[in-house]
């Protein structure tokens, strides 16, 4: 039997109480060490050392009532741990200082044509940037999680591709960790969401949820029992991948019939009588119309690929919610609520589980910079 040394329990407790107020917010000492399922001495211990180092500040709750001392307020301090997200997409960058806790505490972004796409200049805008924007705040991250929107390898950060950038084999992690001088987390862009709304989203708790999302492309990350997970080698499986359709329209990834060309931007243009690569802002305008007029022949088409997906998604991984992201927070509420009575309808994985919730994402533009953060966030903390 392997007995933990005392050291190994008290920086064990140490990351559970980070990750708690990290998560949690403010919170009484009571609360915190109830939580924990430790004693009063253990956890003012604890505190002490973090009030120590500047992690937190302890405070008189203003509502104390009653005999008897009130159990102090233990306040997360935002500029004590601080992390740089970065959001790189097909035509925009966006960039953030992340506390603890998970206040943005300043942010910047910009937009990428032609040649600025290229992974060195990118490299090199995002240092620039980084720099730019820790002097002004007068921070030092002491990690860096960045969202890259295609077949990423989480070990070390390799792009295997990112077809929207056209990126193939960029060594993306080792050449930002070199300009940065920071540690450094890579991941994809859905993982990342999956993670953001998992922490600080609609399925916050839900510790099995399957994120997916609509962009360009389609994606999907998987939350299992509170964690991400990924396949060999640290490469997520890719869900917009999956043959729904035999015989179906050529997919770029060199497959045919993928999930992604029957509900990605494209496949939506076209179900609304759009013209395909339609301004975002159109394709929102004519979905928030629906409400009010008649269901299109080629929306209903387009739900039933939906649904059909959704179905295999939830047959195979039983998640406890499901989340729709990016371009698919646009569908009107009532069609994702018939999407999740068609789902339990046809998926006996669903019905077993009372029926399989399906919400929207509510954390918007600023996602996959709350999940970078939140990558980043979870060596920080683990060895703050
Ligand atoms: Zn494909």
């Amino acid at each position: 039997m392997t007995v933990a040394r005392p050291d190994e329990v008290r920086r064990f407790n140490r990351s559970s109480l980070l990750r708690l107020l990290h998560v949690g917010g403010p919170a009484t000492r009571a609360a915190l060490a109830a939580e924990l399922g430790l004693n009063r001495s253990t956890i003012k211990m604890l505190v002490d050392a973090l009030a120590e180092s500047g992690l937190v500040e302890e405070r008189v709750p203003r509502l104390a009532r009653g005999a008897g001392r009130p159990s102090l307020l233990v306040l997360p301090q935002p500029e004590a741990a601080v992390v740089l997200a970065v959001d790189v997409q097909a035509e925009h960058v966006g960039m953030a200082m992340i506390g603890f806790g998970g206040q943005i505490l300043g942010r910047n972004s910009w937009n990428l044509h032609g040649r600025q796409r290229e992974p060195e200049e990118v490299v090199t805008h995002v240092a620039e940037s980084a720099a730019l924007l820790a002097a002004d705040l007068s921070l030092r991250p002491s990690a860096a999680g960045i969202s890259v929107p295609g077949v990423v390898r989480r070990t070390d950060g390799h792009v295997h591709t990112a077809p929207n950038l056209g990126w193939t084999e960029v060594a993306f992690g080792e050449r930002m960790q070199a300009v940065l001088g920071l540690p450094v987390v890579i991941g994809n862009d859905a993982e990342l969401g999956a993670l953001a709304e998992y922490v600080r989203g609609v399925c916050r708790g839900a510790a099995d949820t399957l994120f997916v999302s609509a962009d360009i492309g389609v994606g999907g990350g998987l939350i299992v029992q509170g964690a991400s997970l990924r396949g060999s080698a640290g490469y997520l499986g890719e869900i917009g991948h999956m043959t729904v359709r035999p015989g179906g329209r050529a997919c770029y990834c060199g497959n045919e019939g993928c999930w992604e060309t029957e509900v990605g931007e494209a496949a939506l243009c076209r179900a609304l009588g759009l013209p395909e690569h339609s301004p975002r802002g159109t394709i929102v305008a004519e979905l928030r119309a629906l409400q009010r007029d008649p269901e299109p022949p080629g929306l209903t088409e387009y739900l039933d690929w939906l649904v059909l997906g959704l179905v295999n998604a939830v047959n195979i991984l039983g998640p406890e919610r499901v989340v729709l992201g990016d371009l698919f927070t646009a569908l009107p509420d009532d069609m994702v609520a018939r999407v999740e009575d068609r789902i339990r309808g046809r998926s006996m994985v669903s019905r077993a589980l009372g029926g399989v919730r399906v919400e929207k994402s509510t954390l918007g533009t600023d996602l996959k910079l709350l999940g970078a953060a939140e990558a980043a966030f979870e060596d920080v903390l683990a060895g703050a």
